[in-house]
């Protein structure tokens, strides 16, 4: 069994509770590897170190051009271990290998992007109102920032927070999920290998409840990005407004795929399993809540069903595999359950609907891709984010009705809109409450799109040039080119 440590101040150190958590792997449920159960002794050490390396030389004489350099090269370093990183993910989180490494070698473009950003956050000189004054702004790092991950894609999330937090000069404690530790720590000593002084990354695995809360509310850390669910994001957000600190939130959704009779419908089925069935449906954009016009309703059922038979259940690790288990028991519990539910708020099941056995997985945590019709928006699975294959389908009439039933929910991370009229695409990207719209097209993203969630979906944005001003404060700059001081007990 591997066991990994916690990485501190640029070493790989014991948890000092000496206890452990084990890693099960959701295909074969063999324990592979063990992870430090970390706690608030812990959270101290590797703020300490963030803190010191923030303040340290190494880190602040470095210019933002050597900083970017630093970054590029841990990018030409994750390219090189793609394979080697995507496979650890499989064993942490069982997500399909082919996933895995395609988001792997995707992964070192927002090192290089915002390697290349690190040098191009300039302040502004103002055309002051005021005689005999020169003032202009400059743009700071926050401080330490404490970066809480999920476990559906630990080492993304590591970029997407890291990538532009470290180009604006903070340094970083990484948190993962307790499910799913083993990548970012491993990851760690790329960090180390790419020249990034001591102190500034550092990696501690532990419990939400002990080390996610202790950092949340220790006084060093002054910026919180967290991806996760919206009920541990609240608790965040409550906890971090007591020292004031500045917050970030990818959280859940429950995402409404829009398809119009016009649709190209091929495309839309395929666009709709991409929507749920990718990643298990455990993926925070799933398109869970899927908006047929009456029209073609039925037509459209039989493309949608006629995909969704030819869905492989496997090892994750094989090619040929569209399905993987789901990540943990307690999810495979709850994405049951919720099957339950909604066979009784009477939704019509009509695809799968069970547990599954895969030969091999002896952890037995497959569910079969799952369809309810006639799902109406005030049924718990049309509201809920289930995060796992379970599309609900809804029927609509017309706009009016499509959007309505759209941006009824609490939520708003992403929406997917299926037609051939560009006029309708446009009033829909404009009508629809949500961080992203894909028409005709679902989960795409980039390193240069901002990604995040509108209402119960979250603050902030990741990715893009956008989300580096999340990491950043500005300092307005008074010079005075007077030789006398005015009335000092008037306001100037
Ligand atoms: P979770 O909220 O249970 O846990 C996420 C992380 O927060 C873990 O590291 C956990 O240990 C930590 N945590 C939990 N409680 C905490 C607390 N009180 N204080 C500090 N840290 C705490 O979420 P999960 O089950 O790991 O992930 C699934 C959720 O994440 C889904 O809701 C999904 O939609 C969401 N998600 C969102 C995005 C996005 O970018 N918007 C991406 C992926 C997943």
């Amino acid at each position: 069994m591997k066991t990994y440590r916690h990485f501190i101040n640029g070493q790989y150190v014991d948890s000092t509770s000496g206890e452990w958590i084990e890693s099960i792997d959701p295909f074969s449920g063999e324990v592979w590897a063990r992870a430090p159960k970390g706690n608030e002794e812990d959270v101290n050490l590797a703020v300490a170190a963030a803190k010191a390396a923030f303040e340290n030389s190494d880190w602040t004489d470095l210019s933002a051009s050597a900083r970017g350099k630093l970054m590029r090269k841990l990018g030409d370093l994750v390219a090189d271990n793609a394979d080697r990183l995507a496979a650890l993910e499989v064993k942490d989180n069982g997500k399909l290998f082919s996933e895995m490494k395609a988001q792997m070698v995707y992964h070192p473009e927002w090192w290089y992007y915002f390697g290349g950003l690190a040098d191009k956050i300039e302040g502004s000189i103002v055309p002051i109102d005021k005689k005999d004054a020169f003032s202009y702004t400059m743009y700071e790092p926050l401080g330490v920032v404490a970066a809480i991950t999920a476990w559906n894609s630990p080492l993304l999330f590591i970029a997407w927070k890291c990538a532009p937090a470290l180009a604006a000069g903070n340094t970083v404690v990484v948190k993962p999920s307790e499910f799913t530790s083993a990548s970012s720590l491993e990851y760690a000593s790329l960090v180390k290998e790419a020249g990034f002084p001591d102190g500034v990354f550092n990696v501690i695995s532990g419990y939400g409840a002990d080390v996610g809360a202790s950092l949340v509310s220790h006084p060093d850390v002054s910026k919180i990005t967290f991806t996760g669910s919206d009920l541990s994001g609240q608790k965040i957000y409550e906890s971090a407004a007591k020292n004031i600190k500045h917050v970030s939130l990818e959280l859940g959704g429950k995402s409404p795929n829009i398809v119009f009779e016009d649709a190209d419908l091929d495309m839309a089925a395929k666009g709709a399993v991409a929507g749920i069935f990718g990643a298990t449906g455990q993926t925070c954009v799933a398109g869970s809540r899927l908006l047929v016009q009456e029209s073609i309703h039925d037509e459209f059922m039989e493309r949608l069903l006629d995909l969704a038979k030819s869905a492989r259940l496997g090892n994750p690790m094989d090619s040929g595999t569209h399905i993987g288990p789901v990540t943990t028991p307690q999810q495979y519990q709850k994405v049951l359950s919720y099957i339950d539910i909604a066979k009784q708020e009477g939704a019509e099941l009509v695809f799968g609907g069970s547990a599954c056995k895969v030969p091999g997985a002896d952890a037995n945590q497959f569910v079969e891709p799952t369809i309810f019709t006639n799902v109406s928006n005030d049924m718990r699975i049309a509201q809920e984010e289930i995060f796992g294959p379970v599309l609900s389908v809804l029927k609509f009439k017309d706009e009016e009705e499509a959007i309505k039933i759209g941006n009824d929910v609490v939520y708003g991370l992403a929406a997917g809109v299926w037609t051939k009229d560009i006029r309708r695409a446009m009033r829909f990207t404009k009508a629809l409450k949500a961080g992203t719209v894909w028409v005709n097209t679902y989960r795409a993203f980039s390193y240069m799109m901002p990604f995040g969630g509108m209402k119960r979906s979250g603050l902030g944005r990741e990715s893009g040039i956008a989300a580096i001003r999340d990491y950043l404060q500005v300092k307005s700059v008074w010079l005075s080119t007077a030789t006398e001081m005015p009335n000092p007990f008037i306001l100037r």
